[in-house]
C-alpha cells in the first residue's frame, strides 16, 4: 500500500487513495457529529484552513443549523480576504485540434464531426479587439494539444501578439493560460512571456476513471497530468490554478482530491493553488453529461464552493458561463471570487456567429459582459478589472504571504474601483454607468484608510481625464 505523503513528488502519494477513502469513510461516520463539526466550525474561523479531512467532515455534516454556519462563513471569509469585489475574464479559444481522447470534451481526436479550426495571429488580433472592445482586460487562453497544430512555440507567438494589441484604450494586462501538462523548460518558456496564472484541470483525481476516460494520447498519462503543477512551478510559474470537472467521477472523491493537491502544493513549495476552479460538466457536440452517472445537485454544487472557501480561504475561486446565472447567484455568497462574463467557447466564437457544434461546451449563461456587470452591481459586488497583483511582483510566495497576513482586500476594492471606472468612461452602456458610477461613490466611502480612500479618489479623477492603467 503506498502512504499519503502531501511533500512527495510522486502523484501516488500526494493524492492518494487509500487516504481518500478512509476520508469519505470518516466522513459519512461524523455528519451527525456536532461536537466535531462545531470544533472544526471553530478552527475554520480563525482563517488559517483546514485539512482535506476536516473540511470533507464539513460537507459531510448533515445538521441543518451547523450548515447554515458553513455557508454564513463562506462568505465573511471571502469578505474578508478579498473584499466584495469580483474580478472577470474571459476565455480566448486559439485551437481546437486535438490529439488527446477526453470522453467528455468535443475536441477529442476521435470526434470527426466537429469542424477543426485555429486562429492565424491576425484572427487572433481580431478576437482580441473584439474582447477589449466588450471592456475585457484579463484572458484565460485555450488550446487542444497538438504539437503539430499547436506546438508551444504558436502559443508564445500568440501570448506575444495579444500582450502587444492596443486599439483605443483597450488593453490585456494578464493572460492566463490553461494548455496541456507539458515540460519544465516549456514552462520556463511560458513564465519568461509573462504569463499570469497556469490553469491545468485535473478533470478528476481518481487513477482508475482517469485512465478510463481519456484512453490515448500524452493526457493518458495520469502520473504525467498530476505531476504537472510541480513541474510548472519548477519552471518558475508561482501562481497555478487548480480544477476538476465535477460529475466525471463521485463528488466526494474529487472534493477530497482537490483540496489534497492545494494541500501537496503548499507542503511542497509554501504556495497554495492562486485559483480553484469549480466547472460541472455540460452538453456539447458528441457528449451528454448524463452518460456520466456522478451528476451533482445544485445545493451539493454551492456546499462545494462554501466548503472549498472555509478549507482554502486564502485562494482564488472561479465560476464560469457554464453555471446559470441562478447558481452563479447563488455561488457569489458562498466566496467566488472570479467569474467569467460575456464568454465564448468556439474557436473564433467573439467576431463570428458560432458554428453548430464547434463549441467545447454549452453556456448556461449567456449574457453579455455589460448585463452582467450591471447584475453585479446590482447585487452589490464592485466587478472587477484589476491585474495589478502580477505587474507589481504579488505572486507565489509573496502573494499568499500578504493575503494569508491581512487578506488582500484593501488592494483589491480600491483597484475594482478604478478599473470599473475605466470601464465606465470607455465601455458601459448608459444604465451601467449610471449604476456603477453610484456604486463607485457609495463603496469609496468604505474604504477605511484616509491616505488610500484620497489617492483612489484621485486616480479616478485622473481616469476621468484620460489616463488609464492606474493602479496600487
Ligand atoms: Fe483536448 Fe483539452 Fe478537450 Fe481533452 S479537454 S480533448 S485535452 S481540448
Ligand atoms: Fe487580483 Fe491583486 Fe488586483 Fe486584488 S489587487 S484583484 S488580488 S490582481
Amino acid at each position: 500500500m503506498v502512504a499519503y505523503n502531501p511533500k512527495s513528488s510522486k502523484a501516488s502519494e500526494f493524492i492518494n487513495h487509500e487516504e481518500i477513502l478512509e476520508t469519505i469513510d470518516y466522513g459519512r461516520k461524523n455528519a451527525n457529529n456536532r461536537d466535531l463539526i462545531i470544533d472544526i466550525l471553530n478552527k475554520a474561523k480563525k482563517a488559517k484552513g483546514l485539512s482535506h479531512r476536516e473540511a470533507f467532515v464539513l460537507l459531510s455534516c448533515k445538521e441543518d443549523d451547523l450548515n447554515e454556519e458553513i455557508f454564513k462563513l463562506a462568505k465573511e471569509l471571502k469578505y474578508k480576504f478579498y473584499a466584495n469585489r469580483i474580478v472577470l475574464f474571459a476565455p480566448l479559444y486559439l485551437s481546437n485540434y486535438c490529439v488527446n481522447g477526453c470522453s467528455y470534451c468535443p475536441y477529442h481526436g476521435q470526434n470527426r464531426t466537429i469542424p477543426r479550426r485555429k486562429l492565424s495571429q491576425e484572427e487572433i488580433r481580431e478576437q482580441v479587439i473584439a474582447l477589449q472592445d466588450q471592456g475585457h482586460k484579463r484572458l484565460a487562453l485555450e488550446a487542444g494539444e497538438d504539437p503539430v497544430n499547436n506546438p508551444l512555440e504558436y502559443i508564445l507567438e500568440s501570448i506575444h501578439t495579444i500582450y502587444n494589441i492596443k486599439h483605443k484604450n483597450g488593453a490585456i494586462r494578464r493572460v492566463n493560460v490553461n494548455i496541456a501538462a507539458t515540460t519544465v523548460e516549456n514552462y520556463r518558456k511560458l513564465h519568461e512571456a509573462e504569463i499570469g496564472t497556469y490553469i491545468l484541470f485535473q478533470e478528476t483525481y481518481n487513477k482508475e476513471n482517469y485512465e478510463n476516460l481519456h484512453k490515448f494520447g500524452p493526457k493518458s498519462n495520469y502520473e504525467y497530468h498530476t505531476e504537472a503543477m510541480d513541474r510548472a512551478f519548477e519552471g518558475g510559474i508561482d501562481d497555478l490554478g487548480l480544477g476538476v470537472l465535477y460529475g466525471l467521477d463521485s463528488y466526494e472523491y474529487e472534493f477530497i482530491g482537490q483540496l489534497m493537491h492545494a494541500e501537496h502544493l503548499e507542503a511542497r513549495f509554501n504556495v497554495g493553488p492562486h485559483t480553484i476552479s469549480v466547472p460541472r460538466i455540460q452538453p456539447a457536440d458528441d457528449i451528454d453529461p448524463n452518460d456520466f452517472d456522478n451528476s451533482l445537485s445544485d445545493e451539493m454544487f454551492e456546499k462545494i464552493v462554501a466548503c472549498i472557501r472555509v478549507a482554502a480561504p486564502y485562494t482564488g475561486m472561479i465560476v464560469s458561463t457554464r453555471e446559470s446565472e441562478k447558481v452563479r447567484s447563488k455561488l457569489l455568497d458562498l466566496g467566488i471570487s472570479q467569474l467569467s462574463g460575456g464568454s465564448k467557447t468556439s474557436v473564433g466564437g467573439y467576431t463570428e456567429n458560432e458554428e453548430k457544434g464547434s463549441d467545447q461546451f454549452e453556456l448556461s449563461d449567456n449574457r453579455t459582459l455589460d448585463e452582467v456587470i450591471d447584475w453585479l452591481i446590482s447585487k452589490d459586488h464592485v466587478p472587477s478589472f484589476c491585474t495589478a497583483c502580477y505587474r507589481m511582483g504579488r505572486t507565489g510566495e509573496t502573494f499568499m504571504g500578504m493575503v494569508k497576513k491581512h487578506g488582500i482586500g484593501n488592494i483589491c476594492h480600491p483597484n475594482a474601483l478604478t478599473t470599473l471606472e475605466e470601464y465606465v468612461m470607455d465601455y458601459a452602456s448608459e444604465k451601467t454607468a449610471r449604476d456603477a458610477e453610484a456604486l463607485i461613490k457609495r463603496e469609496l466611502m468604505s474604504i477605511p484608510n484616509p491616505d488610500v480612500r484620497k489617492s483612489t479618489e484621485e486616480n479616478l479623477e485622473k481616469i476621468r481625464q484620460g489616463q488609464r492603467d492606474l493602479y496600487i
